[in-house]
């Protein structure tokens, strides 16, 4: 099923690149994003409104992403700082050098890795399916079910967005409506203006608890991994990975999950 084999996919590359990057040591241009290197700050750019990856606590950007990078940039002893932005906006910051790695939420694709390296991954994700409760809507397969007619909502740029645009086209439907914030596309469907939303499974649990009414299907859509993403050859990239997998091997990095995700 294609669905799956996108998943699959995603998996693959990710231990891919955990092997790729062992031992290697930069390369020999300087790359563009080293100007905020050379400033000692690591610069993080994300989209805040992605809980509880990142999001708002009053005017702080709080969230696993955020904590893990800060502990990356203590780690490096660099200063830390964190431009929050659409998302669609992470990867062309990252790859034009006005930030030093892109960290929100983001999975590992085959299309991304066209322009943008990937740390380890640090956690998985799973793109669900958010319905009203009462919903005619009850799997993934209805949504691309010949015939079908239902207003997918989905946060612009994002898999979500992707992979239902390429599952629509494949079946012949054209159904797609995006939106800049998750949380927008949630509004959406609470308002009845689309059938549901396709988006990751921890700000969807986020999403409906805030919510009345609406509910999580229990089929996922495709199984991902997340991880960092930095401008192709950056020297960056084999320091913060470096000090990723320190971060996870000394269990650091599931201890910031777990005070944000509870175990079920
Ligand atoms: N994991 C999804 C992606 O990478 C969504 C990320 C997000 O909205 N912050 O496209």
């Amino acid at each position: 099923m294609k669905k799956f084999m996108k998943g699959l996919l995603a998996t693959t590359m990710v231990f891919a690149m955990m092997t790729s990057l062992v031992g290697c040591g930069g390369s020999e241009e300087a790359p563009a994003e080293e100007a905020a290197g050379t400033e000692n700050t690591l610069v993080m750019a994300t989209n805040a409104a992605f809980p509880p990856y990142e999001y708002y606590e009053g005017e702080e950007i709080v969230g696993i992403d955020a904590e893990i990078a800060k502990a990356i940039a203590d780690k490096l002893g660099m200063d830390f700082a964190i431009e929050d932005m659409e998302f669609d906006a992470i990867i062309p910051a990252v790859t034009s050098g006005k930030v030093s790695m892109g960290m929100a939420g983001m999975t590992v694709t085959e299309e991304r890795m066209q322009s943008v390296d990937f740390s380890d991954s640090y956690a998985k994700g799973v793109q669900v399916v958010i319905v009203k409760e009462d919903s005619a809507i009850t799997s993934v397969d209805d949504l691309f079910a010949e015939g079908a007619s239902h207003m997918i909502g989905v946060q612009t740029g994002t898999t979500g967005d992707l992979y239902t645009t390429w599952d629509l086209e494949d079946a012949g439907l054209a159904k797609v409506e995006r939106f800049n914030k998750g949380a927008d596309a949630v509004l959406a469907l609470t308002q009845d203006k689309v059938d549901c939303v396709v988006i990751d499974n921890e700000p969807a649990k986020e999403f409906v608890a805030a919510n009345e009414g609406l509910k999580i299907l229990e089929t996922a859509y495709a199984e991902e991994d997340y991880a960092i993403c930095f401008a192709k050859d950056s020297e960056l990239t084999a320091q913060v990975n470096g000090a990723l997998q320190e971060l996870i091997a000394d269990g650091t990095v599931q201890a910031i999950i777990d005070k944000y995700i509870s175990a079920e």
